[in-house]
């Protein structure tokens, strides 16, 4: 039931940013008349439905050149208003570098790559721990080396508050890393200008990777995701044999390709062969302009309950898996035993309940690993939910993450709503005899596991 009301939600969010953009869809289609009358009347195209037949069935083999087959002017049109109102951060960042972006892909390009083809990444990689025996790929018989990726924008947010909330939410996964023993890259670089947004993760996904033979898992997170269990420790010996780790269910995703049956904001990537091949498969969907907009069309008709919106970069992988489960499926574990990645709505109000309930440390509905803000772009200006409530949200799991920080040091936040703290207890003068309750400040798992 919370399935459906987040697709109600995000429904509702199509339509008001549909009635935002009238405006400028109706500018845009007179614009439309005047390039169709050129381009409609060579007569290369079936109906629509027979269009998206063909699309579908040549999608999987070969993504882009299918697309290409099937280019015509209405999506360029389309991919004018998208670019104007939701990818604004390359176009006026190439403004501001006095740069013009370069035209968009178009259907007849060839397909998007994230680079040259790698073949024998696990042979290199393998290579290389061999004459670097001083960082192993785990740092004992089950805890992988893992490096957490996130990232934002290269502009500052058009929301000036928005910064103020993408600093607490590094300075949240600094916090839950620094206990756990993780690395953190932050990347604010739009590595490719054509996976702008949502896309972005993916190019730099794959440097990272090639970049970081050590690391055994990266762990993507995005930025409006934050810890609210800074006690939980990853079940990692329940990953040996997969490489793609993502919060989900298998019944959802390949029985009813339902387009949230998984969740891209918080995931694990092994480093390896197969993975540089999945990202490979991932990508071609991504490059923003007619290639994203042909490629939603494909993934709303395919997928249960998506809305009419460009490709997104977790629709393509719900598709990915329904349609190739015995190509990828043995190496994807869903994981719905914790919270990998929660949906805010179904938590948010829910802290309080837990703070009289349970302790750190479960991850799971009792106290949830990650509380993720799925919509809320507290940087744009465009966001699904209103400002107000999601910063007053964020503010709160922030706060519920933050206490567990704090109580190590004696202090805790005054209310789940304030930025103000009170000591929680009196300083002595035998400070080392103060109890660690959670043990985040001398982490147990760091002496036992090491040890082995
Ligand atoms: N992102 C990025 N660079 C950008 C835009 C987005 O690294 O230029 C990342 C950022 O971490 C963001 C994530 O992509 O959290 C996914 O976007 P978002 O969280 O807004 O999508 P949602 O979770 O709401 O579907
Ligand atoms: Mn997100």
């Amino acid at each position: 039931m919370w399935a459906e009301r987040v697709i109600g939600e995000r429904r509702m969010r199509q339509i008001q940013r549909f009635a935002r953009n009238a405006k400028l869809t109706v500018v845009c289609l007179l614009l439309t008349v005047v390039v169709l009358r050129g381009t409609v009347g060579a007569g290369r195209f079936g109906t629509p439905q027979q269009d998206l037949i063909e699309l579908r069935q040549h999608f999987v083999s070969h993504p882009h050149r299918a697309l290409a087959e099937h280019h015509d002017a209405r999506s360029r049109v389309s991919s004018a208003i998208t670019t104007t109102t939701s990818s604004s951060s390359s176009s006026s960042s190439g403004r501001h570098d006095d740069e013009p972006d370069p035209p968009p892909r178009s259907l007849r390009d060839p397909p998007y790559t994230l680079g040259p083809k790698i073949s024998d990444w696990d042979e290199q990689r393998a290579a290389w721990h061999r004459r670097h025996p001083e960082t192993p790929p785990f740092l004992n018989d089950i805890k992988p080396r893992v490096l957490l990726v996130t990232g934002s924008s290269p502009k500052p947010c058009e929301n000036p508050v928005g910064d103020h909330y993408l600093l607490k939410s590094i300075k949240n996964k600094m916090d839950y890393c620094r206990v756990h023993g993780i690395e953190v890259f932050y990347n604010m670089a739009l590595l490719d200008a054509e996976m702008a947004g949502f896309w972005a993760k993916l190019p730099l996904l794959r440097a990272l990777l090639l970049a970081h033979p050590e690391v055994e898992f990266i762990w993507w997170m995005d930025s409006d995701a934050m810890f609210t269990d800074m006690a939980f420790e990853l079940p990692w010996e329940r990953y040996g044999p997969y490489n793609l780790i993502m919060h989900g269910w298998d019944e959802m995703v390949y029985d009813n390709k339902n387009w949230i049956g998984l969740n891209t904001g918080s995931f694990l990537l092994r480093n390896c062969q197969w993975s540089l091949d999945m990202l490979d498969t991932w990508a071609p969907m991504g490059p923003k302009g007619p290639v994203r907009i042909e490629a939603g069309k494909v993934l709303t008709k395919s997928l249960k309950d998506r809305p009419v919106f460009e490709a997104d970069d977790q629709s393509a992988m719900v598709y990915i898996l329904a349609t190739q489960r015995e190509k990828w499926g043995d190496k994807v574990y869903l994981e719905n035993g914790y919270y990998l990645h929660g949906y805010w709505g179904i938590l948010v109000d829910r802290y309080e309940e837990m703070l009289e309930n349970y302790k750190p440390g479960l991850g799971d509905h009792r106290w949830p690993l990650v509380t993720h803000f799925v919509g809320c772009k507290p940087c744009g200006k465009f966001g699904d939910y209103p400002v107000e409530r999601c910063l007053k949200n964020m503010d709160r799991a922030f706060n519920f993450g933050d206490n567990q920080i704090l109580q190590m040091y004696g202090f805790t936040h005054k209310s789940l709503a304030s930025r103000r703290v009170k000591r929680i207890r009196n300083e002595t003068s035998n400070p080392l005899e103060t109890k660690d309750e959670l043990g985040l400040l001398h982490p147990a798992f760091k002496a036992v596991k090491t040890s082995t």
